[in-house]
């Protein structure tokens, strides 16, 4: 005879405003081997704990169902409390009566409350049989790998070695810095984008604990928190760290090429050096564009480079690491331009987007910071932005607001201002979100010292008049059809996760979000976790992000990789699969199932084997192996076919 214990919360009016607690309480008092019940206001509080404490150690229960939320939520508080009470905490289970009964079926207490009373049930059924389990410890490899090494990655990689623990941080480009190195000044306080980035750079080049490794990838990951193993792909450069970055290759060298710093707004040579503050400053070769190096066609920018710099045997190579803890920090990218019809983007060279008109007024872009228009290089004395371009439209495009575009583009109309003092600068908005500090204030200062137009209204069209863009639209608040002539169109484009984002997610086993952004473990309580454990996110590879954000977030999951990094060991969760050696016959059908790759054969007991660290407990082999020689523990199939009697017979 078991001894359970059942603990109903109210949630607040959560549960108890739909759910009648009282009636499940009496109910379940009377079910087999429950031996205590009762109902509290917020189980999960200091004094909701404390009555599971003491019925625990009062009634010498053997087993507790807490009957609350959902268990993502609060498992590991109330095992925790059963633990504090010397209960093993796998005897101690969560029935979800708030998701799957009050807030499913407000409308119908009475059902809710026999739904509430059925999954009791179900889950008292499961406690009884569920064994004490030990976690397994295991040792934490203290080193940190961040993937991508723009502002996001760049932040986590410093806190992270700042705490003293090594980092890799690995970014596909030939320098780290992403797209605030493109950036020209930044909202709200127009500081120099390159001027408080810079610093932090250097600082990760200079930073003993940092290893960086640019132009890399990473292309494979196993195991799991605290002991990673990561194949990356380093790309060869054909340029090694002597390159003192003279230049002289790069006057020699015939190929030009489109310069993707640039926005394809300049060009570049095939040996590059992708902008004057690259970290590391380090000419690369790119063999998409360079004449050929195998067999060698050119060999100019060899003849040139006194520093023996140059290597044309340079190979890719993959290096293999360890490492304990993994933040994603890949970034984002602008809506493909050729994908946007209407606004004639990609067909007109003065329909341009928010990177490229920063591109122009940088005062290392392509035309010295000078603003002029991409078709003929005269200044545009009438200039159009366009807001919420593909994003906020369920219908063709994004349907998110992509948040960070109302601020950049006052920042850009004052900006355009500022570089030409007789221009006009128009913004076509759906409205205005401000929300950030001194944002607002920034916004009015635009509309009110800077006079600049906006226009609330939706561009339908923009099409060329003559040497004109013409911009059509409607103005929502006169109600008026509005035409304007415009020199220069500048769109805030929706900001998309980077292709690449799924890959990643993919190779991590971490899920991404309905527009492929990652998706966090929570949105609330856990906004840098990922369901794998030791893999964090930040950026906005998460989310469009402004800078100070993706900094906090950075930091945020620095914190959270940094509590991996400094514990001795970890506990992996002991709710895995296990084998009986003499029910398997050896058919290996698990091996290839297990997403975890936790499953080998071993040939000299032609049974298969299960690493108890690797395995999740998803149970996949469980449900594939045709001799039953898989059980999950805590999930066995005595427990699912009682929990199933259990809700058929309605408590009967
Ligand atoms: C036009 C425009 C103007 C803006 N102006 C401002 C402003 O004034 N103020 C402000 O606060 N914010 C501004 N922003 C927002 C700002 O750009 C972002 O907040 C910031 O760049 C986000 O940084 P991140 O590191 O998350 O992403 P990113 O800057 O995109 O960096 C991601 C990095 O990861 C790398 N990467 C991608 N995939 C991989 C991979 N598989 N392996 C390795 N590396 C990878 C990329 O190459 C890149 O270097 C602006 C944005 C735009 C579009
Ligand atoms: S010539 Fe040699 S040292 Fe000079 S920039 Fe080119 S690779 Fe570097
Ligand atoms: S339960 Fe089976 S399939 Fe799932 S992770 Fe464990 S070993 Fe792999």
């Amino acid at each position: 005879m078991a001894r359970i214990g059942v603990f109903v919360c109210h949630c607040g009016i959560n549960i108890a405003g739909v759910v009648d607690v009282e009636k499940v309480v009496e109910e379940i008092s009377k079910y087999p081997d429950v031996v205590h019940a009762e109902h509290y206001k917020y189980m999960c509080s200091d004094p909701g704990q404390n009555l599971i404490v003491n019925a625990i150690k009062e009634k010498r229960l053997d087993g507790v169902v807490v009957a609350a939320c959902s268990p993502n939520m609060h498992e590991t508080t109330f095992r925790n409390a059963c633990e504090r009470a010397g209960l093993n905490r796998y005897r101690c289970e969560m029935a979800n009566i708030r998701e799957q009964s009050s807030w499913v079926h407000a409308d119908e207490p009475e059902k809710a409350t026999e739904k509430a009373i059925q999954i009791l049930q179900v889950t008292v059924e499961k406690v009884k049989l569920n064994s004490e389990l030990k976690e397994a410890a295991v040792p934490v490899t203290k080193r940190c790998l961040v993937i991508g090494g723009g502002i996001a990655g760049i932040q986590a990689a410093l806190d992270v070695a700042d705490a003293g623990y090594e980092v890799i941080l690995v970014e596909k480009t030939p320098s780290i810095g992403g797209h605030m190195a493109q950036l020209s000044e930044t909202f709200p306080t127009l500081d120099c984008s390159q001027c408080i980035l810079t610093p932090k750079m250097v600082a990760v080049s200079r930073h003993p604990n940092i290893k960086l490794m640019t132009y890399a990838e990473v292309v494979d990951v196993k195991g799991f928190v605290g002991n990673f193993k990561v194949k990356i792909h380093q790309k060869a450069r054909y340029v090694t760290s002597d390159c003192n970055i003279c230049g002289k290759c790069e006057e020699v060298c015939p190929v030009i090429a489109p310069n993707e710093f640039d926005r394809n707004l300049s060009p570049r040579k095939a040996i590059y050096l992708p902008f004057p503050q690259a970290v590391p400053a380090r000419y690369t070769i790119d063999t998409n564009h360079c004449l050929g190096l195998n067999p060698l066609v050119c060999g100019k920018c060899k003849e040139v480079c006194e520093a023996k710099a140059i290597d044309y045997d340079m190979r890719d190579e993959e290096i293999e690491v360890d490492v304990g803890a993994i933040i994603v920090a890949t970034g984002y990218e602008l809506f493909p331009k050729e994908k946007i019809g209407e606004y004639g983007y990609g067909v007109y060279p003065d329909v341009i987007d928010g990177l490229e008109f920063e591109r122009l007024l940088s005062a290392s872009g392509p035309t010295g910071g000078e603003v002029v228009r991409p078709s003929d290089g005269k200044v545009p004395k009438v200039v159009a932005f366009i807001q919420c371009t593909a994003s906020r439209d369920p219908d063709s495009y994004m349907p998110y607001c992509s948040k960070i575009c109302c601020m950049y583009t006052a920042k850009h109309a004052m900006l355009y201002k500022h570089h030409v003092h007789d221009g006009k600068a128009y913004v076509f908005y759906i409205d205005i979100r401000a929300g950030g500090k001194d944002y607002e204030e920034f916004v009015k200062r635009a509309m009110e010292e800077e006079r600049i137009t906006y226009i609330r209204g939706k561009v339908s069209k923009v099409f060329r008049r003559g040497d004109k863009m013409v911009v059509w639209g409607s103005d929502t608040l006169s109600g008026e059809f509005v035409e304007l002539e415009a020199d220069l169109v500048v769109l805030a484009s929706a900001i998309v996760p980077i292709p690449d984002t799924k890959k990643v997610a993919n190779l991590l086993k971490i899920p991404v979000d309905e527009n492929s952004f990652l998706k966090e473990a929570h949105p609330k309580l856990r906004p840098v976790e990922t369901l794998v454990q030791g893999v964090y996110i930040c950026g906005a590879a998460h989310g469009p992000k402004d800078i100070p954000e993706t900094v906090a977030q950075a930091s945020g999951a620095s914190s959270k990789a940094i509590a991996i990094l400094s514990g001795k060991e970890l506990y992996h969760e002991p709710t895995t699969a296990e084998v009986n050696m003499d029910a398997c016959s050896g058919c290996r059908v698990c091996v290839n199932l297990c997403p975890f790759s936790a499953i080998t054969f071993n040939e000299t007991t032609h049974t298969v084997e299960i690493n108890e660290i690797l395995c999740e407990g998803c149970g996949t082999c469980v449900a594939a192996c045709p001799t039953g020689a898989l059980k999950l523990r805590n999930m066995t199939d005595k427990q699912i076919f009682n929990m199933i009697r259990a809700a058929l017979s309605g408590g009967d």
